[in-house]
């Protein structure tokens, strides 16, 4: 066994056992969870290694197995590989789904949502804006008054920095998306509660999933917790770059702060000037 192999192995293992796994070998083959072998497992004496065969089952097959998953914390941990379920599948609440959804299934889903407290204080559910083909997702933390009024994302005043800094870097805004880790306005514009990202956070990743952007931008700190798992202070992580399910993810302070502390404008341009670089590597 070779070592990119092992190393195969110990992430498929560590990944099961975060699903709450343990006992792979003690079940009996057909209970077993469908692991896929490494293709050099099944080399066979004087043959070429073979492909995984096509008919395995997919990874979303093998999480309806599970009787009980827990949607894994998102963490900034290196993503695993290709082929294994997506964070965001993993968290996603609906019913496994074979097709990739749209963002009008989701927005249809969502419905009304009374499904936490934010409801009650609401005027409109602030779903999200964009391309839906974009290549970079903002995320914000939640709506504030004015994105209340008229259901849109950073429409206030931290949307207008935010839109002149997409357009500092050549983009338009409308070639982004952009959503918030709740879609319904906190009170007051407090940072919202755990129970209410847990509760809207799953859309946000099935938005993101749908999308499959390049490049996930978390503005703020809470955006940040919420995506990446990082509770370090946003000013010392910011401006980097992180493995974020299959996709990449870049932390920066979110506009608000900069409104408030306008000489830190010119690192939250930076910030925008790695994003417009980074889509400009291909
Ligand atoms: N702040 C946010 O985090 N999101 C918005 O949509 C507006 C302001």
């Amino acid at each position: 066994m070779n070592d990119d192999v092992r190393q195969e192995l110990k992430d498929w293992f560590e990944f099961y056992r975060e699903l709450g796994i343990e006992d792979f070998y003690r079940r009996a083959p057909e209970q077993r969870v469908g692991m896929p072998k490494p293709a050099e497992l099944r080399v066979e004496p004087g043959r070429e290694p073979t492909p995984a065969p096509t008919v395995a089952p997919t990874l979303a097959e093998q999480k309806m197995q599970l009787e009980s998953v827990r949607a894994p914390a998102v963490s900034a941990r290196p993503v695993m590989p290709s082929q294994k379920l997506s964070l965001f599948e993993a968290a996603a609440p609906a019913p496994a789904r074979r097709e990739r959804e749209t963002l009008e299934q989701i927005r249809e889903d969502l419905g009304e949502c009374h499904r936490c407290k934010l409801a009650g204080g609401r005027k409109t559910i602030v779903f999200g804006q964009g391309n839906p083909h974009a290549e970079v997702v903002f995320v914000g933390e939640g709506p504030g008054a004015d994105e209340d009024e008229q259901g849109l994302p950073f429409v206030g005043r931290a949307g207008q920095l935010l839109n002149k800094m997409i357009q500092l870097v050549g983009m338009k805004r409308e070639e982004v998306y952009i959503a918030n880790i709740v879609k319904c306005r906190p009170p007051g514009n407090r940072v919202p509660e755990k129970d209410e990202i847990e509760t809207c956070s799953p859309f946000l990743y099935r938005q993101i999933e749908a999308i499959r952007p390049r490049l996930v931008c978390c503005l703020g700190a809470p955006a940040v917790r919420t995506l990446l798992g990082i509770k370090e202070g946003i000013t010392k992580i910011r401006g980097q770059f992180y493995d974020f399910a299959g996709t990449k993810a870049l932390a920066t302070v979110h506009p608000a702060y900069v409104l408030r502390n306008p000489r830190e404008e010119k690192i939250l341009r930076e910030d925008f000037e790695k994003i417009r670089d980074f889509l400009k590597a291909r």
